[in-house]
């Protein structure tokens, strides 16, 4: 896991990481005895496309290129909340995009670092971090349901590119 997150700033066989994924998905739909209907596999895909986050126009967009494929937004849109409630991928609401989760089928909210300038993010582990919020909150009575948390920043690529 260690090894795969560092080599996301990386030249890598991103196809892998593609393939990984899909195989994780089909793993964890089997586990939930949920249907990756080829839709939602081809949505779950483009998420996948790059370690960025995409919009849902973007896929939308990715979509219409592919003949046979004229799905509608709200088909897209329920396809997204399909992986998202299987924990497949997760929604980076400061860009209001999406992004593959790295591990899925473990139930956490996720940790990412986000470069703002080539958009590039990764999913740390947050186990650490959402324990000091829940102490946190717990000193105010305050019970937390919901703590993604994004981290904007500059990647080791960009620092340098700077
Ligand atoms: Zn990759
Ligand atoms: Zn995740
Ligand atoms: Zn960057």
């Amino acid at each position: 896991m260690v090894d795969e997150a560092t080599a996301v700033y990386e030249l890598h066989d991103h196809k892998r990481c593609i393939h990984d994924a899909v195989t994780r998905a089909d793993e964890v739909c089997r586990d939930k005895n949920v249907r990756l209907t080829p839709l939602r596999r081809r949505v779950f895909e483009l998420v996948w496309q790059h370690h960025r986050p995409v919009g849902a126009y973007d896929l939308l967009a990715e979509l219409a290129k592919e003949e046979g494929r004229n799905a509608a937004p709200p088909t897209v849109y329920r396809a997204l909340d399909f992986l998202l409630e299987q924990g497949l991928i997760h929604r980076i609401n400061s860009l209001n995009a999406y992004i593959g989760c790295t591990a899925p089928g473990c139930n956490h909210q996720g940790c990412f670092l986000i470069c703002h300038r080539c958009k590039t993010t990764l999913e740390v582990d947050s186990d650490l971090l959402l324990k000091s919020i829940r102490t946190e909150a717990g000193l105010h009575d305050f019970l937390p349901q919901q703590a993604m948390v994004e981290v904007t920043g500059l990647c080791p690529n960009c620092r340098d590119a700077a």
